[in-house]
């Protein structure tokens, strides 16, 4: 019974570790995707060398350059727009 009740308490503290850590993980990931959105929104055309605006077209998010001369994907969304023209 001693040893029961032990166990649970392991599987509470065990819990509630867990769930610190998904909090952490979630902060973590919060403050990467900010840090890349900062990033991001600091790249220049190549071509004109204005600075890039993230917006979505045809369900495909990226960054554009605002005069048109062409837009940046990352590798996820570039594989997902191949995909659905093969
Ligand atoms: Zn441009």
């Amino acid at each position: 019974m001693a040893a029961d009740n032990k166990d649970r308490l392991g599987n509470k503290i065990h819990d509630v570790e867990a769930a610190r850590e998904d909090q952490w993980a979630r902060q973590r990931d919060a403050e990467l995707v900010e840090k890349m959105r900062e990033r991001l929104s600091h790249i220049a055309c190549p071509h004109c060398k204005q600075f890039l605006v993230a917006k979505t077209e045809g369900g495909v998010q990226m960054l554009a350059c605002p005069k048109g001369d062409g837009a940046w994907l990352d590798s996820a969304a570039l594989k997902a727009v191949l995909k659905e023209h093969k």
